[in-house]
């Protein structure tokens, strides 16, 4: 009974607007699934359109072009991307898969 209590979606928010403050460009909270917001998909860098709306592992939009670039700006995603943005698979694990 030593270990910590689990971090509260409060802290998750409060530690993601720490990062996006401290310059982060793709930050992160999915820990608690449907408790974190914003921070809980992925948005463009340059012009915060949402590239990957989730909820927990379950993707349920995906906005990353073929060639790995928003697909609102152009602006180049930072990460590896599925060359056939068709293939990603919703409602389910959604991670994109091969390259
Ligand atoms: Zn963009």
């Amino acid at each position: 009974m030593t270990e910590p209590d689990n971090t509260d979606a409060k802290t998750l928010i409060r530690a993601a607007e720490i990062g996006r403050e401290a310059g982060l460009r793709y930050v992160y909270a999915g820990n608690l699934p449907g408790t974190v917001g914003e921070y809980e998909d992925t948005h463009c860098p340059a012009c915060s359109y949402r590239l990957v709306k989730r909820r927990g592992y379950v993707i349920h939009e995906y906005n990353i072009n073929e060639e790995g670039k928003c697909s609102k700006c152009g602006a180049k995603i930072g990460g590896i991307w599925p060359k056939n943005p068709s293939t990603v698979g919703f409602n389910g694990f959604g991670l994109p898969i091969s390259v």
